[in-house]
């Protein structure tokens, strides 16, 4: 049987001002091996073009979708249908939350979960919404960090490991320069 699908939620993208970091939380959410990259707020082809990019030349991996209501999105995720028929689990990932280490074993395995990250301001129906509101550590820092060790220890430490289907260029781990395997040539 196929493992459960892993999303990220990214709420409030605001298209002049976060498209560095949300480009990055959605490649950190593709590397550490999320199947679905949702965002709300504002659209933003340009970005979804460059992370296609991304999965054309290093590997099918990542899904885009963009979502005009979120919270309607969520609950239809965590009350009826999370894609497949049946409800999903949805993990909040917020300062204020329980340590994700704790959390995590408690967290059922068998169905897809989505992972919630905030942008600028986090509306209180997420935190009531998501059956779990997670912290990666209590301190304020990155969604980017906090996704990427939240996944991590979501596959129990193999996260790194994802094979990407249908890549071109693939790196071969090196000590020195850049070696390189480019399918195309
Ligand atoms: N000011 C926003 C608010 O009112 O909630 C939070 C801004 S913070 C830079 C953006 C996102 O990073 C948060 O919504 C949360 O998803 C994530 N984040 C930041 N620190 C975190 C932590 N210690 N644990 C888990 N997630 C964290």
């Amino acid at each position: 049987m196929s493992e459960p699908r892993v999303d990220v939620l990214r709420l409030g993208h605001r298209k002049g001002r976060d498209p560095r970091i949300t480009t990055h939380l959605a490649l950190v959410a593709r590397a550490f091996g999320a199947n679905r990259f949702v965002l709300s707020g504002d659209k933003d082809q340009e970005m979804f073009d460059n992370l296609k990019s991304v999965d054309e030349r290093f590997g099918r991996g990542l899904e885009c979708q963009h979502v005009s209501s979120p919270i309607g999105w969520l609950r239809k995720f965590v009350e009826n249908d999370a894609g497949d028929g049946l409800p999903g689990i949805a993990v909040h990932l917020t300062m204020y939350g329980e340590q994700f280490r704790e959390a995590i074993p408690e967290i059922p395995k068998d169905r897809p979960i989505v992972i919630v990250v905030g942008g600028s301001k986090v509306p209180s129906e997420v935190f009531k919404l998501c059956q779990y509101n997670v912290s990666v550590g209590n301190q304020p820092h990155s969604e980017v960090a906090a996704l990427g060790l939240f996944l991590d220890s979501w596959f129990s430490g193999e996260s790194l490991n994802r094979k990407f289907e249908n890549a071109r260029l693939i790196i071969e781990p090196s000590a020195s320069g850049k070696k390189v395997l480019d399918l195309d040539k």
